[in-house]
């Protein structure tokens, strides 16, 4: 199955589709892991994005298009995969339409005061990209409960160290919401034309949240 995560920053699109790896058995895809294992690897696309991210310039779509090209013809993603981070823009829609065809978008919906805190408090390992979020939030009938890593400040993965993203800042965290607004309300309206789109309100943690998100995709696979 092909699976596509659209969700504000702060709904756990990233810990939702890591949880779903294993039950699964289809990869998580997440652009951020693609351009760090392709600079890791220093291979011929992962040269180009360091030039251009050390550049302080924003990869271009084509790049992370080709990327993905890659990471999708693996043996292990020959049953599906699940995308999280892109498409983000409708040219980037196109881009991935011309690769591949999607089975379902799931799409979170959270509100942006419960969003503001959780990205506040969101934490990510330097070393691997693992998340963390030290919140603790229960209002309005949501109820999501830290992750915390079990020694402070350091990756339980790989024991690396635990920071804050300058762009999980609060001062910045409305304005990235604004922009992420704008940016996918047209692709959620395409992918609802396209009757793909799956509205999955985001109501607890993973342990709640991933079990919801496997019955909306029992729906389509069954
Ligand atoms: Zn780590």
């Amino acid at each position: 199955m092909k699976i596509v995560f659209l969700g504000p920053p702060g709904s756990g699109k990233g810990t939702y589709s890591s949880r779903l790896v294993p039950k699964l058995g289809i990869p998580h895809i997440s652009t951020g892991d693609l351009f760090r294992e392709n600079i890791k690897n220093e291979t011929a696309l992962g040269k180009k994005v360091k030039e251009i991210i050390d550049a302080g310039k924003l990869v271009p779509d084509e790049v992370t298009a080709e990327m993905l090209k890659e990471r999708i013809e693996k043996p292990d993603a020959k049953k599906g995969f699940i995308l999280d981070g892109f498409p983000r823009t409708m040219s980037q829609v196109e881009a991935l339409d011309k690769l591949t065809k999607i089975d379902i978008v799931i799409n979170l919906i959270l509100p942006d005061h419960i969003l503001i805190k959780k990205i506040a408090a969101r934490r990510q390992c330097r070393k691997c990209g693992d998340i963390y979020n030290l919140a603790d939030i229960n209002e309005d009938g949501i109820h999501m409960p830290p992750l915390l890593p079990k020694v402070e400040g350091k990756c339980d993965k790989c024991g690396g160290e635990i920071y804050q993203r300058d762009d999980d800042k609060e001062e910045i965290v409305m304005s990235r919401l604004d922009v992420y607004k704008k940016q996918t309300a047209p692709l959620i309206e395409y992918y609802r034309g396209k009757n793909l789109l799956k509205d999955v309100p985001v109501v607890g943690g993973p342990d709640i949240m991933v079990p919801n998100i496997i019955k909306v995709l029992e729906t389509i696979s069954s």
